[in-house]
């Protein structure tokens, strides 16, 4: 479903916040623009998506950091609180049951779903204790009737309509002194393919009958950016008091429908996210987003922003890399060391002269399951041998293959890459003159795979 995705990608650039080595504008520029591709994804409005990425923006880089808060766990608050409030604000737009009968009539275009929505608003106020009367005013589609009736009886509510009556007023009417005696009352109405003079004129008769407390605005997710226009629009036919996105579930446009919506003067109070009777929920923006972007993510997001080295830390260890004694032993911490910093890439990114640099992909690339392999080989090595792999013959190579259960072809990768690694020792340490790192990324690339 879009949210997944749209979630995916929010998650996925959050991730590179926190995985990333220290946060400076590069990678808030990076963030900014992550954001906005997702965004436009789920096709929220260009302009609404600027306004969004600029006060995100804005806030990290101008504001003064909340006394307690990492720069990581700021920037990523940022990001979830303004998401919150463009989506609507903290708790959203309540409906409050404030008398009896309290009225909810349902209104929109031909197949968004204002039907099945009644259903699941009666399952919905019904599990919260209230009596609940569902009425067909829907004279136009010979099934409505039948469709809600169904319903009321799969979620044991009681039904009004008639079926031969052709005006939806006299059906309200006829019933209205027997709906007094509901909690609530949600009213069905019949749609058309757009919003014409006959419906607007037919909305308007039903509206004065039945004077409803809440008139929501049914739309399907897939009306995109639309729905904006098409909330304007019955807004200024019907008085509307807030809209129901459904199918969220089957639509990559459900971030067009809910921003353009929860901005605007109608907002979003319910969303459908699904075919059945369940599928349907409170819009919280706050929840909304807490789920979109993981709640249990962002908390293990916070808490590895925290675990991340500092810049200091940072160079401490780069330092070590390039002075230190070289053994296998040294060699796995290294690569240890090295994988909590983040990518080579962002390392090599803090070394003067070497941040518009491009490293080769293999070359940082997977290596997490070789380090296992390693690491098992390392732990069935002598001492002497850590220290100096040069001791390494067929022979001991046979034994430590057979004590660590690895094969001998992976040991001698790994004395490759030791070796490797230690000619490339040598040449960073020319590393703090920009010449010579470029005439070393050089010789890097022909190197191929030196795993870190
Ligand atoms: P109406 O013409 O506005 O009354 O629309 P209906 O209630 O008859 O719904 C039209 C179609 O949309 C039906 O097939 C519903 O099952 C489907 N539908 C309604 N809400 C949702 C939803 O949230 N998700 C999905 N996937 N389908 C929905
Ligand atoms: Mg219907």
């Amino acid at each position: 479903m879009v949210l997944d995705r749209l979630g995916e990608a929010l998650k996925s650039t959050l991730s590179k916040v926190a995985g990333a080595l220290f946060v400076d504008e590069k990678l808030v520029n990076e963030l900014v623009k992550d954001i906005q591709r997702a965004l436009l994804q789920a096709d929220v409005n260009v302009r609404l998506v600027l306004e969004l990425t600029n006060e995100i923006k804005r806030r990290i880089l101008k504001e003064k950091i909340p006394e307690g808060l990492s720069k990581k766990e700021y920037l990523i608050s940022v990001v979830y609180e303004e998401l919150t409030k463009f989506l609507g604000g903290e708790e959203g737009e309540k409906i409050e049951i404030s008398k009896k009968p309290f009225k909810i009539m349902l209104i929109g275009l031909f197949g968004n779903g204002k039907t099945t929505t009644a259903g699941k608003l009666a399952k919905f106020y019904k599990k919260r204790g209230h009596k609940i009367a569902l009425v067909q005013t829907d004279t136009w589609r010979p099934a409505a009737y039948d469709q809600l009736e169904q319903l009321s009886n799969q979620i044991k509510v009681d039904f009004y309509g008639k079926k031969k009556e052709k005006n939806p007023v006299k059906i309200y009417n006829e019933f209205e002194s027997k709906l007094k005696n509901y909690d609530i009352v949600i009213i069905d109405t019949a749609g058309r393919d757009a919003l014409n003079e006959e419906l607007t004129t037919e909305l308007k008769a039903i509206n004065n009958a039945v004077n409803p407390d809440e008139t929501l605005l049914v739309m399907s997710a897939d009306l995109g950016q639309t729905a904006e226009k098409q909330a304007k629009v019955f807004s200024e036919n019907s008085s509307i008091t807030g809209v129901i996105i459904t199918k969220l579930d089957g639509t990559a446009k459900g971030g067009g429908a809910l921003s353009a919506c929860s901005i605007s003067k109608a907002p979003v109070k319910f969303i459908g996210v699904g075919e059945k009777i369940d599928a349907f929920e409170v819009f919280r923006p706050k929840n909304f987003v807490g789920r979109l972007l993981g709640m249990g993510d962002i908390e293990a997001l916070l808490e590895k922003a925290q675990e991340a080295i500092t810049k200091e830390e940072a160079v401490d260890l780069t330092q070590k890399f390039v002075s230190g004694r070289f053994n296998l032993k040294d060699l796995y911490e290294q690569m240890e060391a090295m994988k909590k910093m983040g990518p080579l890439a962002k390392v090599i990114e803090m070394i003067p002269g070497m941040s518009n640099m491009s490293l080769p992909k293999e070359l940082i690339e997977g290596q997490e399951e070789k380090m296992k392999v390693w690491k098992y080989i390392i732990n069935s090595c002598t001492k002497e041998e850590l220290e100096e792999p040069e001791l390494l013959d067929k022979l001991r190579i046979e034994r430590i293959a057979k004590g660590s259960g690895t094969s001998e072809n992976d040991i001698r990768e790994l004395l490759k890459h030791y070796k490797q690694s230690k000619k490339m020792m040598k040449m960073f340490k020319g590393m703090d003159n920009p010449k010579n790192m470029q005439k070393m990324m050089k010789k890097f690339k022909g190197l191929g795979n030196i795993g870190m």
